[in-house]
C-alpha cells in the first residue's frame, strides 16, 4: 500500500484496483494503525469503492480497525448518483454517542462526597451485556420511543425542555419507522431503555481541568475545576439487531443492482432502493432509541447529584458517533445531496450552522471526546471550513484489541492503580474493565491535536476523571 505524506495532519492513499477516490487520512506517524493485525487502513481504501463515493474515504486520527469500515471512518455518497448506504459504515452500534452534563459546583465542594455519590451511581446505574435497564416499557411505549427519542422521554417527564435544545436533532431523528423494525431487535430492546451496556460504556464523572478557548468554555456552560458528567452509550441490543438484519439483507441484494464489493462486511444498497430506505428508517429509530437511552440515564445522575450533593446538571450537548445521515454539501460549487457515514466519528458542524442551538450559533458545535478512564478527555468545537464533511475523531481509539487487552492486564490490579490516582472505579467486571484499560487506546492528547491541527475542529476544554461507572 502507498501512503503519502501530504502535510504535517494529512496523509494520502492513492487510488488503485477498485477505489473510486484516494484515501484521506487525518493522523500523524505515530497515530496511523500499525499494530500487526490492525486492517484498518485496507478497509479505508475498500471503503474508497463504494458506489456514488464524493471526494475520498477518510480516516480520522483515531481510526482502527473496525467491522467493514474501519471505526474512524467518514464517507459519504452522492444519493442522486447511485450513492450507496452501507449498515457497517454505521456500526453495531447505531448511534452510539457521549453526552455531557455541567453540574452546578466544583471539585472541591464534591470531594467530601464524591465517593457516595459514585457508590449511587454505581448502584443505580443498569449496565453490563445483557442486563435490563431503568425503564419498563410495553410494546407501544417502545414504538414511541423508536418514534420520538430523547424528545419522548422528557414527554414522559424525564428531563426538560432545554435538553432537547442541546440535543443533535433536537433528541429525534425524522424517518424512523418502526415496522422495519424486526421482532427480535424489538425484543431485545424492550426491556434495556436505561442502561449502559457492555465495557466500552460508561458513565464518568469528571472535572474540567483546562480551558483553552475562554468564550467558547463559557457558551457551552463550562468554567475551570467545574464538576461534569459524561455519558457513553448507544442503542444496545436493538440496534446491534437492526444493523444484523438489514447487513444479511443487503447482502443478498447487491447483486440486483450490480453492485460488487470488495468485502462482504460493506453491504450496502442504493440510498433511494427499497432496501436503502428500510435500513434508514430502522437505523432512525435505533438512533432515536439511543438518545432516549442517555435522556434516561441523565435523568438517574440527576437525581444521585441532587440527594448526594444538592447540586444540578445541565446539558452541554448530546451528539453521536456512529450514524448516516442525510446533508447537502458544497461540492466544486454546487449543493449535492449526500448520505454521509460517520462510523467511530463526530460530526462537527461549524459556527453559523443553522442546525446549532442558538445560543452556540457564533461557538459551533461541541464535540464530545471521550478519552479513557485514565487520562483525559475533551471538549471540542466545530470549525469553519472543517474538512472530512464537519467531522473529526470520537475518542482515543485502540491501539490493543479486547482480547489482547484482557490478556496483558489484571481487571484488579488496574482498579487499584486507577484509585491511587485518586479515579473512583465501579466495574461491572474485571475483564470489562481490563479491556478497556488506558494502555488498550492512544494518546487522547495526541489524537485531538491532530484533528486541531488538520483543520478539522479546535479545542475548547479537558476533562479528568474523577470517578467512573463502566459498563
Ligand atoms: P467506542 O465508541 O469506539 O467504543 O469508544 C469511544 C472512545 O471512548 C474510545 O475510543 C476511548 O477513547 C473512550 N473510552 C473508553 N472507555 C472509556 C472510559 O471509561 N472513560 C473515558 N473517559 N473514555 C473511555
Ligand atoms: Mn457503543
Ligand atoms: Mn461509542
Amino acid at each position: 500500500m502507498e501512503i503519502v505524506e501530504e502535510g504535517p495532519f494529512r496523509f494520502r492513499i492513492p487510488r488503485e484496483g477498485g477505489m473510486r477516490v484516494p484515501g484521506v487520512v487525518f493522523a500523524t506517524r505515530d497515530l496511523l494503525p500499525a499494530a500487526a493485525g490492525d486492517q484498518a487502513l485496507l478497509q479505508v481504501m475498500n471503503v474508497a469503492a463504494l458506489p456514488g463515493i464524493v471526494e475520498a474515504s477518510y480516516a480520522m486520527p483515531d481510526v482502527h480497525w473496525g467491522y467493514g469500515f474501519p471505526i474512524g471512518g467518514v464517507a459519504a455518497t452522492d444519493t442522486a448518483a447511485g450513492g450507496v448506504v452501507s449498515p457497517g459504515g454505521v456500526g453495531f452500534d447505531i448511534s452510539c454517542g457521549v453526552r455531557l452534563l455541567a453540574a452546578d459546583c466544583d471539585r472541591d465542594r464534591l470531594a467530601p462526597r464524591l465517593r457516595s455519590l459514585m457508590d449511587i451511581l454505581g448502584n443505580r446505574t443498569p449496565r453490563g451485556p445483557g442486563r435490563g435497564g431503568v425503564w419498563h416499557l410495553d410494546a407501544r411505549q417502545l414504538a414511541e420511543v423508536l418514534v420520538g427519542g430523547a424528545r419522548y422521554a422528557v414527554e414522559q417527564g424525564h428531563g426538560v425542555r432545554r435538553d432537547l435544545d442541546r440535543c443533535e436533532d433536537a433528541g429525534v431523528l425524522s424517518g424512523a419507522s418502526p415496522e422495519q423494525v424486526s421482532e427480535r431487535a424489538l425484543e431485545r430492546g424492550l426491556g434495556q431503555v436505561g442502561s449502559l451496556g457492555s465495557g466500552n460504556h460508561f458513565l464518568e464523572v469528571q472535572a474540567v481541568d483546562a480551558v483553552y478557548d475562554e468564550s467558547a468554555a463559557r457558551a457551552m456552560g463550562l468554567r475551570e475545576r467545574q464538576v461534569c458528567v459524561m455519558i457513553h452509550c448507544g442503542s444496545r441490543g436493538l440496534g446491534h439487531q437492526i444493523c444484523t438484519d438489514h447487513v444479511r439483507v443487503m447482502d443478498r441484494a447487491m447483486s440486483r443492482y450490480g453492485i460488487e464489493v470488495p468485502d462482504r462486511q460493506l453491504a450496502c444498497a442504493p440510498t433511494h432502493s427499497d432496501e436503502g430506505r428500510a435500513y434508514f428508517a430502522a437505523m432512525a429509530a435505533a438512533a432515536n432509541y439511543a438518545r432516549a437511552n442517555r435522556q434516561l440515564l441523565t435523568e438517574a445522575a440527576r437525581r444521585a447529584f441532587g440527594e448526594t450533593a444538592g447540586c444540578g446538571l445541565e446539558l452541554v450537548y448530546d451528539i453521536s458517533h456512529n450514524l448516516a445521515k442525510a446533508e447537502t454539501h458544497d461540492v466544486a460549487g454546487a449543493g449535492l445531496d449526500l448520505c454521509v457515514h460517520r462510523k467511530g466519528a463526530t460530526r462537527a458542524l461549524p459556527p453559523g450552522h443553522p442546525d446549532l442551538p442558538r445560543d452556540l450559533a457564533t461557538v459551533g458545535q461541541p464535540v464530545l471526546i471521550p478519552g479513557t478512564m485514565g487520562t483525559s478527555s475533551y471538549v471540542l468545537a466545530g470549525v469553519p471550513g472543517g474538512g472530512a464533511w464537519h467531522s473529526t475523531c470520537h475518542g482515543a481509539g485502540r491501539v490493543r484489541s479486547r482480547h489482547r487487552a484482557a490478556r496483558e492486564v489484571d481487571g484488579r490490579r488496574l482498579r487499584a492503580d486507577l484509585e491511587q490516582q485518586n479515579v473512583a472505579v465501579r466495574a461491572s467486571s474485571w475483564r470489562g474493565l481490563a479491556e478497556e484499560a488506558p494502555q488498550a487506546y492512544k494518546d487522547v492528547d495526541a489524537v485531538v491535536r491532530a484533528g486541531e491541527g488538520a483543520g478539522l475542529c479546535r479545542r475548547v476544554a479537558r476533562l479528568v476523571p474523577l470517578g467512573v461507572v463502566k459498563g
